[in-house]
């Protein structure tokens, strides 16, 4: 989660909203990324997209049964429906998103073998995006 943080903070350097991933595979990290949306004009560029596209990429099979994603922000609907495609195998996640996180809206949307954990370094997940929204709005 440590890693997931330094890629929200790099996020934040670059004036998007600060969420970061991070993909973990048998102990190795093979995607990580942050939320990309204003550098790349996308609205799906979300760190967990940019995620999965590595990841799968690196593993060359779309199948992300063996892999943990680290995500400091609570996925969002998009991005849950995403790791269910991928058959993620486990998601841990840091704060909550009480707007947007898909377990609010649609808790069943991930895959059922999907190992969920919540609210991990929470504070420090949910620090750089208050400290975001302060500044911009
Ligand atoms: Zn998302």
């Amino acid at each position: 989660m440590h890693k997931a943080l330094d890629e929200a903070a790099a996020a934040a350097e670059e004036g998007e909203i600060p969420v970061g991933a991070v993909m973990v595979c048998k102990g190795k990290i093979i995607a990580r990324a942050h939320n990309e949306t204003e550098k790349l004009n996308d609205v799906t560029a979300h760190a967990e997209m940019l995620a999965i596209t590595m990841a799968t990429s690196a593993l060359g099979g779309k199948y992300l049964n063996e892999c943990t994603l680290y995500v400091t922000l609570e996925p969002c609907v998009m991005c849950a429906g995403a790791l269910a495609w991928a058959q993620l195998g486990e998601l841990v996640y840091g704060a909550s998103d009480p707007k947007r996180g898909f377990s609010r809206i649609t808790p069943s949307l991930l895959h059922p073998k999907t190992k969920v954990t919540a609210g991990i370094l929470e504070k420090k997940c949910s620090e750089p995006l208050l400290t975001f929204f302060k500044e911009k709005r």
